[in-house]
């Protein structure tokens, strides 16, 4: 597959281009992509620009309508969709493919979004005038998206950016630029020229230019923290809006009295669907001594179970890394869990064999963590899970709470009071009894405290304050 840019309705070709290889398996090229200019960039605002007015005019109700039709278009072709992603960026299938369901729903989401009510009627102080708000869009919007969720994060903020009246640009990562071109080829056809526009590239060069251009109206970011503090200096300098998805710690807390089977299942499933690149992973599992022993062989028995393997296979539970790079800091930052103190229990070694031609980091768990080593305190975006003993329910929130983030945490518990202190006192913008600190849903608010968002929510009905300006009417009838 060789990916272009779509600009002004055009696909359109760059000077240079750059092979995406499979993780799984460094020598096999899957496309290639173009590597975007400024001037690439400054052409698909300017078509953005151009169409927006039209755009706005046509009304929520025929906008929300063409994002149903392209519902339909994608959901015709998940599978087609989950093995691109699989191959290109590492997902098991099974979720990918789960993940290509996720972005039909979503635009199905806010394609009804389309037909829903917007503002209030105010009283006005004369008894005739007709006060009321209404929504209206930022104009331009640019979009940048990390690769970990290849085709929900452009879509969740791509729809609502529509139906709400604004035009697109969006950059997805370098890593997972395939299969956004390939979504946006589905459905590209039914949108205006201009409306939604794609430009392929590095954050550094394509990113940049985005960021920086004048007809920018609004940001919308997904990635990690140091890009995101970057965007937010850049977009206030300007007066530009923005909004910032970013890291996570994110803590289960196991009580003496959780459910262990549903406790380790969640506990696994959050730690280790994709391979921990997940910013709602978990990544430290604060314990309590009454049951440690227990859950700790449970999770580890269950963990040594999980196959480990090709993507792009329907068995497989857990695929590489997506690059050299993460794989290169997911094996430090478990070196230095060693070093810190923490024992590990199981994996923590490369994987040999045939695994050793892709990025693939064995599934660890480390016992014994202090609450402040680095394992205990940094992302890391890999499928390592760091065990925190601890003797009181207060202490276990205290701990979660002891971290830069704020993204989820879970707590495991048939206790009520213990529910409820965790939902009370954890400092997260998801805060989860019972369910894994992954799996949120798309008609709900998302978003974190902290160091993990810029306190702006996505998702569902909350969208509709970061892609809309609040406009304040009164009407004097004579
Ligand atoms: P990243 O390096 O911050 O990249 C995110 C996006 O920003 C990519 O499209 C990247 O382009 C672009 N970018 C990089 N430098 C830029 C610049 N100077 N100007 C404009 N754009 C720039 O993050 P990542 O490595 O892709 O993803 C991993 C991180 O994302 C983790 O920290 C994870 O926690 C976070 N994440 C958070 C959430 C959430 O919802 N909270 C969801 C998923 C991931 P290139 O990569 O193409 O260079
Ligand atoms: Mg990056």
């Amino acid at each position: 597959m060789d990916a272009r840019n779509l600009i002004g309705g055009e696909w359109t070709e760059t000077t240079n281009r750059t092979a995406v290889q499979n993780p799984a398996e460094w020598n096999h090229v899957v496309g290639t992509i173009p590597l975007s200019e400024a001037q690439d960039v400054d052409r698909a605002l300017r078509a953005a620009q151009s169409a927006r007015r039209a755009w706005k005019a046509l009304g929520a109700v025929a906008r929300g309508n063409i994002l149903s039709q392209a519902a339909n278009l994608l959901e015709a072709h998940l599978d087609e969709l989950g093995l691109l992603a699989a191959q290109e960026m590492g997902k098991p299938i099974g979720e990918a493919r789960g993940e290509a369901a996720r972005a039909v729903a979503i635009l199905r989401y806010y394609g009804g979004e389309g037909l829903r009510s917007v503002g209030e009627v105010i009283p006005a102080t004369n008894p005739s005038t007709l006060q009321y708000t209404t929504r209206e869009p930022l104009g331009v919007v640019g979009i940048i998206t990390p690769w970990n969720f290849p085709l929900a994060i452009p879509m969740w903020k791509t729809a609502p950016a529509l139906v709400y009246g604004n035009t697109v640009v969006l950059k997805p990562a370098e890593l997972a630029s395939l299969t956004a071109y390939r979504m946006w080829e589905l459905i590209a056809s039914l949108f205006p020229a201009g409306v939604v526009n794609l430009v392929l590239g590095l954050g550094s060069v394509a990113g940049e230019a985005l960021i920086q251009h004048p007809l920018i109206q609004g940001v919308s970011f997904t990635g990690s923290t140091g890009v995101g503090q970057h965007i937010a200096e850049t977009a206030v300098s300007r007066g530009v809006k923005y909004q910032l998805e970013m890291g996570g710690k994110n803590p289960v807390i196991v009580a003496d009295d959780a459910d262990l089977d549903l406790a380790v299942e969640l506990t696994v499933s959050g730690a280790m669907r994709s391979a921990g690149q997940k910013c709602t992973a978990t990544s430290r599992v604060i314990v309590m001594e009454g049951i440690r022993h227990e859950f700790t062989d449970r999770l580890v028995n269950r963990i040594q179970a999980l196959q480990q393997g090709d993507p792009s296979q329907p068995e497989t539970y857990l695929g590489p890394l997506v690059s050299q790079a993460q794989y290169d800091k997911v094996m430090s930052l478990i070196d230095r869990g060693r070093t810190e103190g923490g024992r590990v229990l199981t994996g923590g070694t490369p994987v040999g064999g045939p695994l050793a031609r892709g990025y693939f980091v064995p599934p660890t768990v480390f016992d014994g963590v202090a609450a402040g080593a680095t394992i205990a305190q940094e992302e890391i975006f890999g499928p390592v899970v760091a065990l925190i003993p601890v003797k009181t329910v207060d202490e276990a929130i205290e701990v979660a709470n002891d971290v830069r983030y704020g993204l989820s945490a879970s707590v495991f518990t048939r206790n009520l009071k213990t529910a409820m202190a965790c939902v009370e006192g954890i400092e997260a913008g998801l805060v989860r009894v019972n369910e894994e600190t992954a799996g949120v849903e798309l008609q709900a608010p998302f978003g974190g405290l902290k160091a993990s968002s810029s306190h702006s929510r996505e998702q569902g009905r909350a969208a509709i304050e970061f892609y809309t300006h609040t406009k304040t009417v009164a009407i004097r009838p004579s």
